[in-house]
């Protein structure tokens, strides 16, 4: 149960939410009639291509400022996920692409840091870009000139270098990634896609 006693929303009492007779390892609001509980958050992410390259971004937020991450964010309110996507490209990278343009490429939970992300894909045919407000830097980079040693998230490597695996050989599954403490498992959920 979570060490939240009282309810955020309307300060009542909070107790142990039970449903059936079972425990379900968080509170429930009374008053509110919901349960209050840190479910995971979502992440949106998108894998951007031109050429061989893939985009990248320099942080200017903490955590893990002054390192590079693929684009990506918390999915706000009322935004679906490619929309949420889309919104994170242009923050971090001014790369104004429409929703459809992104593909569903990975999805993966990461329970160690109680989120769920979904990754898009997305082509391009300039390696224009422009950091915003919460990028130092952003820039295109090959497999070879990725900044290896100063990413912000090298607990993702792996899916990383299997999209510079699946740009290199020009075909697209869809993969989903299980982290854990313990565990890292990515597999494909769908046969490839030749198609950008
Ligand atoms: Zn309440």
């Amino acid at each position: 149960m979570s060490e939240i006693n009282y309810c955020p929303e309307c300060g009542g009492p909070l107790v142990q939410h039970v449903v059936g007779g079972e425990a379900r390892g968080h509170a429930f609001c009374h008053r509110c009639k919901e349960a209050c509980s840190d479910y995971p958050r979502v992440v949106v992410t998108v894998f951007v291509a031109c050429g061989d390259r893939l985009l990248w971004v320099q942080r200017d937020l903490q955590p893990q400022r002054g390192k590079w991450a693929i684009p990506g964010g918390f999915l706000e309110e009322g935004e679906t996920l490619a929309e949420g996507a889309a919104r994170e490209l242009q923050e971090e990278a001014g790369i104004l692409l429409p929703p459809g343009a992104l593909h569903l490429y990975m999805t993966g939970s990461i329970t160690f840091i109680n989120q769920m992300y979904v990754g898009f894909r997305a082509l391009v045919t300039t390696d224009h870009c422009k950091p915003g407000t919460e990028s130092m830097a952003c820039g295109f980079f090959s497999r070879g000139d990725c900044p290896w040693s100063d990413l912000a998230y090298p607990q993702v490597n792996d899916s990383i270098r299997q999209a510079y695996r699946d740009l290199e050989g020009g075909r697209f599954d869809v993969w989903q990634a299980e982290m854990t403490e313990r565990h890292y498992e990515l597999r494909t959920v769908s046969q490839g896609r030749s198609d950008p």
